[in-house]
């Protein structure tokens, strides 16, 4: 094998282009000046494209769970009562901050591998009188499965609790549209679909969600939502802190590409990865993770052979090829590996990723049909091929 960099099939960080690599090793700019002004004002409407909204953008120097924190510290008060749906290690991860933070949590809780469903919301919510927010995960990430936010939006937006919706990896790879569907708090990242690397955290923040925010009295200082609107209304357009400008300088680059990509095909782009993924695997006499995997446009989750701890196929596919594919999170360590197939990614990644699996399994003596998985999504990319007269998305 050449030696050249590890490549990353990881569901965040992901690859990044050179353009935005480049643009983050450009000369340090002072974050006070027209210059970042400028900068902060194109990144927030590149928010606005991605997250499909019109609504103001909070902009935090901090990984996404940064951004779910600031989401729960200013929208609720102490002892408030708020629905989290879990699907995963994600969801979990959404209830502890609410805990932290003393809210008084209900959790509607599923197998992970399964999707939530609106109609268990609606009721849950019933359930809850003054229920104050549902927080939901929109891709979760732990499991592959995407839930579907427009649903659930419509049940709770028959109540007065706010939505927030995690979308750290769904946005930007799976359908999303925060005021179509009535999402109050939407929460992204930099590092999963928009790829640029881990640094930044962006929230927009709906009328209705700004108005909790004014009552909200949870502490909060750091991640203030006032705070950093103020400072971005100013003529010159700041953040209240120094932010990670060379991340940011990235991240503008990277939201010029998505723009000129189109988001919807953008979309595509990742949902026709997943599914080739999905053939790829399955082709191979391998099993999903995920009940309904479909929507599955971030990452795929496969379940290890019996018996088998899938942290050596993890290892064995990086040690031998320097391709990087992730393990199973929280409960599902050692039970499962995800390959990730989001970010500045296109279809030889997923061909040489099933390459790679495939030649593992070999290597370690587990259970594969040889010479299917590749075959299967050259069929899939194949069709899109015929399907969108040559200029398929992926
Ligand atoms: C990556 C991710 C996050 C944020 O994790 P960080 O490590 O803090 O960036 C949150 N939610 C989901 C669903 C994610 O995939």
């Amino acid at each position: 094998m050449i030696d050249r960099p590890e490549t990353l099939l990881t569901p965040g960080p992901v690859p990044v282009s050179p353009e935005v690599l480049l643009a983050q090793g450009s000369p340090m700019l002072y974050h006070r000046g027209p210059v970042f002004s400028e900068l902060l004002a194109d990144v927030a409407d590149g928010i606005r494209m991605l997250l499909k909204t019109s609504a103001p953008v909070v902009i935090h120097s901090c990984s996404g769970t940064g951004g779910m924190e600031s989401a729960v510290a200013n929208s609720f008060s102490p002892g408030d009562k708020v629905l989290v749906v879990s699907i995963g290690n994600f969801g979990e991860r959404f209830a502890k901050i609410c805990r932290a933070y003393g809210l008084d949590v209900e959790v509607l809780e599923y197998p992970w591998g399964e999707e939530a469903r609106a109609e268990d919301v609606g009721r849950k919510l019933s359930e809850i009188p003054q229920c104050k927010g549902v927080l939901v995960t929109h891709s979760e990430t732990s499991t592959g499965v995407v839930n579907d936010i427009e649903s659930i939006a419509s049940v709770v937006r028959e109540t007065e609790a706010l939505l927030i919706v995690d979308t750290v990896s769904g946005a930007g790879a799976c359908p999303f549209e925060m005021d179509a569907w009535g999402v109050d708090v939407a929460v992204t990242g930099s590092q999963k679909a928009m790829a640029a690397s881990p640094g930044a955290a962006f929230l927009a923040v709906s009328e209705r969600a700004l108005q909790a925010h004014e009552r909200a009295r949870l502490p909060r200082f750091y991640f203030d939502w006032t705070q950093a609107l103020e400072a971005y209304n100013r003529p010159n357009h700041e953040c209240p802190w120094t932010p990670a400008t060379s991340v940011l300088m990235g991240v503008r680059v990277a939201l010029q590409k998505i723009r000129e990509e189109g988001v919807d095909r953008m979309v595509a782009r990742h949902a026709l990865l997943g599914k080739a993924t999905r053939a790829g695997l399955q082709a191979m006499g391998l099993e999903i993770f995920a009940s309904s995997p479909e929507r599955a446009n971030v990452v795929t989750c496969v379940r290890a052979s019996e018996g088998v701890d899938s942290s050596k196929i993890v290892s064995h596919v990086r040690k031998r090829f320097g391709l990087v594919i992730a393990g199973g999170q929280g409960k599902l360590k050692g039970k499962v590996f995800r390959i990730g197939h989001l970010g500045w990614v296109d279809r030889f990644d997923i061909l040489r990723a099933l390459a790679a699996v495939e030649t593992a399994f070999v290597d370690l003596g587990l259970p594969v049909k040889e010479g299917t998985g590749v075959q299967a999504a050259l069929e899939v990319f194949q069709a899109a091929d015929r399907e969108h007269g040559g200029d398929p998305p992926a």
